[in-house]
């Protein structure tokens, strides 16, 4: 009876270790707004001259729909259908379910900072702050026995090198027009490498269209196989700064593809399959209260703070839409990120709590 009894419980133990993911995949696109994940595109913006690059027929043929959810699933497929059904959704404030930047700066390495770090560090103030002090979520899962060698950061802004802190990291930040492939590359990594270094560049050498940063990480899942992949795709935001909303619906729509096309291939990969969790969010929030300010964010736009956060993938219950009213903080996103691959996130600086209704 005690030998059953001992049996049962490893069975149960090993089944709850058996329920966290081995892999984990995390995606952001810059400054994409919750108003746009959960409401579709807006009808003001979408006719308003100043925004629309003369194409408001175009947005509305491609982006509209009388009905909220079918609006917000032409913007976003993937992540009404099998995102919606599978994980979990937070963000929409039209129910009261919150989700805000803990630091005060509400600009991108400040939010990037407290996604990767779990500490919203008031230092953190400005885009061209150094390599960063603080100890990441990718650094801390790098040391880890089972995951070393196998994390991997690729980012459209060449800030990243200084977010993730490169040089001390220990694992790969390609990020803006850094080559693919290190130095064997593959002859797909070869082609990615000469046509981004040709490639049209409206955000000068700081920043590459996210196209080549999707086929570069793309390329590493495949060819590499990490465990921990982080892509941060960038141009959601710019097109938002150029007041261009039909392309920033555009690159919204896309990375919203493309990241079906990441799961797809997760899903038919047996390293992979069933085993990886998904992570989408993003940096910062953007202006609505006063429309013209969708262009911008900062301390001095009211409303920039508001953001959303998505998850999919073992140990993550599937929840949908979350619909409760509730506070939640961009801080809690990183131990949610360890606890999720089965670890707690420490370092030498605070660390907010996970999100526990994200686990099961
Ligand atoms: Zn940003």
């Amino acid at each position: 009876m005690k030998k059953i009894l001992l049996i049962l419980i490893l069975l149960v133990a090993v089944n709850s270790q058996a329920q966290k993911a081995e892999n984990i995949i995390i995606i952001t696109t810059d400054g994409f707004r919750w108003q746009e994940a959960f409401k579709g595109m807006d009808e003001a913006l979408a006719k308003d001259k100043k925004f629309n690059q003369n194409d408001s027929t175009y947005i509305y043929k491609k982006y509209w729909a009388e009905n909220i959810n079918e609006r917000r699933e032409k913007l976003m497929p993937f992540m009404w259908s099998v995102l919606a059904k599978k994980g979990q959704i937070y963000g929409n404030r039209t129910l009261g379910n919150k989700v805000n930047n803990a630091n005060p700066y509400w600009f991108s390495y400040p939010g990037y900072n407290e996604i990767m770090t779990g500490y919203a560090d008031t230092l953190i103030n400005s885009n061209k702050y150094p390599a960063n002090p603080n100890i990441t979520i990718l650094e801390f899962l790098s040391k880890q026995a089972k995951i070393k060698g196998k994390v991997a950061a690729f980012g459209a802004w060449d800030a990243f090198d200084n977010i993730l802190n490169e040089k001390r990291a220990g694992f790969p930040v390609v990020s803006a027009f850094d080559k693919v492939g290190g130095k064997t590359p593959t002859e797909r990594q070869k082609l990615i490498n000469a046509m981004l270094a040709d490639s049209f560049k409206p955000f000068h050498e700081e920043e590459c269209l996210d196209v080549f940063t999707h086929y570069g990480a793309l390329e590493e899942l495949k060819t590499n196989k990490p465990k921990v992949l982080y892509i941060s795709y960038g141009e959601t935001d710019e097109w938002a700064h150029a007041g261009f909303y039909r392309s920033y619906l555009d690159a919204a729509h896309q990375v919203d593809a493309w990241i079906k096309e990441i799961w797809d291939f997760v899903q038919n990969d047996p390293q992979y399959k069933d085993k990886t969790a998904l992570v989408f969010t993003t940096d910062h929030g953007r202006g609505d209260l006063t429309k013209a300010e969708w262009t911008s964010h900062g301390p001095q736009i009211k409303d920039a703070s508001e953001i959303w956060f998505a998850a999919m993938g073992p140990k993550i219950e599937a929840k949908g839409e979350i619909k409760e009213e509730n506070q939640l903080y961009q801080d809690q996103f990183a131990q949610t990120i360890a606890k999720i691959m089965g670890y707690t996130f420490e370092a030498n600086h605070p660390i907010a709590k996970e999100i526990p209704s994200v686990l099961k």
